[in-house]
């Protein structure tokens, strides 16, 4: 019999029952993957973050289905923010 493999210390962590905490955080670009211009915000030293938008989420932001819609070129710091990572779940805790 296998046994499915769960993390029992968080069961409840997933990006499915999340409403994309981590979104709302600032983002800084600090390679070129590919965003798109039109969700760049550019401040005045030249530095590159994904642009916010007024209730503080993240322009690429899909909020019919509150998941990324350039997922395939995300941001490097959105592809390491790791579900389930203290950063997660301080983030998870601050939204609720
Ligand atoms: S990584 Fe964590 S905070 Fe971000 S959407 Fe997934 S569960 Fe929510
Ligand atoms: S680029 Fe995608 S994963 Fe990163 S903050 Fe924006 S919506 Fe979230």
């Amino acid at each position: 019999m296998s046994i499915p493999i769960t993390d029992i210390s968080e069961p409840d962590v997933s990006c499915s029952n999340c409403q994309a905490c981590c979104c709302r955080l600032e983002v800084m670009i600090i390679t070129d993957t590919g965003v798109p211009q039109k969700h760049i915000a550019v401040d005045e030293w030249g530095a590159e973050t994904m642009l916010r938008l007024d209730d503080g989420w993240c322009s690429a932001l899909d909020r019919d289905t509150m998941m990324c819609s350039i997922y395939e070129v995300r941001p490097w710091i959105c592809r390491e923010f790791e579900m389930g990572s203290y950063e997660c779940r301080e983030e998870r805790t601050v939204t609720a």
